[in-house]
């Protein structure tokens, strides 16, 4: 199957109460084992793809074109989509002109006229691309200079007016943040949630910080219109402790251990494991059937 745009899979999420995840990508090992594990699952999938990534890869056509290829080799038959993640407005410009076929317009840390002025400009462009469009209201929080956050909400009124720019998804702050959650985080604020809910009705929600959320919690934000959960940092994590396990166990050491498709497959085999797990905490698991 192509890639596709997210709009469909979000709506048959709102629609069905589920949650599509969206898992970032950092190379190949990471991006074979995320299809695999929603094929295997029958589930929608986004993957998302970072600035800092798509840089690393190389650039966007690269990143585009490998996605696209791969799943058309390994014979991927469930909805992929390609999604720009915490995109500036030049980088959604040029991850559209490359194939992705979906954007974050991240506009959070621009004043807010200039936030739905610069939203509006990216889903016109988006449009002549059919693909969708993301974006976010307040800022997600997360650590800066060594400093991890505790979580910002976003202003439901603002939420209101992102959401009728004919945006896909909204993401918002609810107390969520990227990496690990600290030790003292409060949780997600499910009255911010609810109120947000109530000023964009029919909108589908993005949850950022997928990461070290409790099961609970990811079940009452669904519940409450989340149709899309980011997960980054839990994969990195899963992939680091199989690969050093692997390395202390000796394995790079025994024969040709050494050789990258053995060093990596642990880890690769770990994320494809993870994924599958967040995708039955989703609900997202057999929806692709
Ligand atoms: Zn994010």
């Amino acid at each position: 199957m192509p890639l596709v745009n997210a709009k469909e899979m979000m709506l048959k999420a709102k629609e069905g109460h589920y949650a599509v995840g969206a898992f970032n990508i950092n190379n190949l090992e990471w991006t074979k084992a995320i299809l695999l594990a929603a094929e295997e699952s029958k589930s929608p999938v986004m993957l998302g793809v970072s600035e800092g990534a798509n840089k690393y890869m190389t650039g966007y056509k690269v990143v585009a074109d490998m996605v696209k290829a791969m799943v058309e080799t390994l014979k991927i038959t469930v909805p992929v989509a390609l999604h720009l993640d915490h995109g500036t407005y030049e980088g959604a410009k040029a991850a559209l002109a490359a194939g992705y076929t979906s954007v974050m317009f991240d506009g959070s840390h621009y004043p807010f006229a200039e936030n739905v002025e610069k939203t509006v400009e990216i889903v016109n462009l988006a449009k002549t691309y059919n693909a969708s469009v993301e974006a976010e209201v307040g800022s997600i929080g997360g650590e800066e200079d060594g400093v991890v956050g505790l979580g910002e909400f976003a202003d439901p009124e603002e939420c209101h007016k992102i959401a009728s720019l004919g945006i896909d998804m909204l993401a918002a702050g609810i107390g969520n943040i990227h990496g690990v959650y600290p030790a003292n985080w409060p949780g997600l604020n499910f009255d911010v949630l609810e109120q947000i809910k109530e000023k964009c009705p029919g909108m589908p929600l993005v949850l950022h910080g997928g990461t070290g959320i409790p099961e609970d919690m990811i079940k009452e934000a669904i519940s409450l219109g989340v149709c899309k959960i980011n997960v980054n940092t839990e994969c990195q994590l899963a992939f680091a402790a199989a690969t050093r396990k692997y390395i202390e166990e000796g394995k790079d050491q025994v024969k040709k251990g050494f050789d990258p498709r053995k060093l990596l497959a642990p880890g690769t085999e770990a994320i494809k494991e993870l994924v599958k797990e967040k995708m039955a905490i989703f609900g997202s698991v057999g929806k692709a059937e």
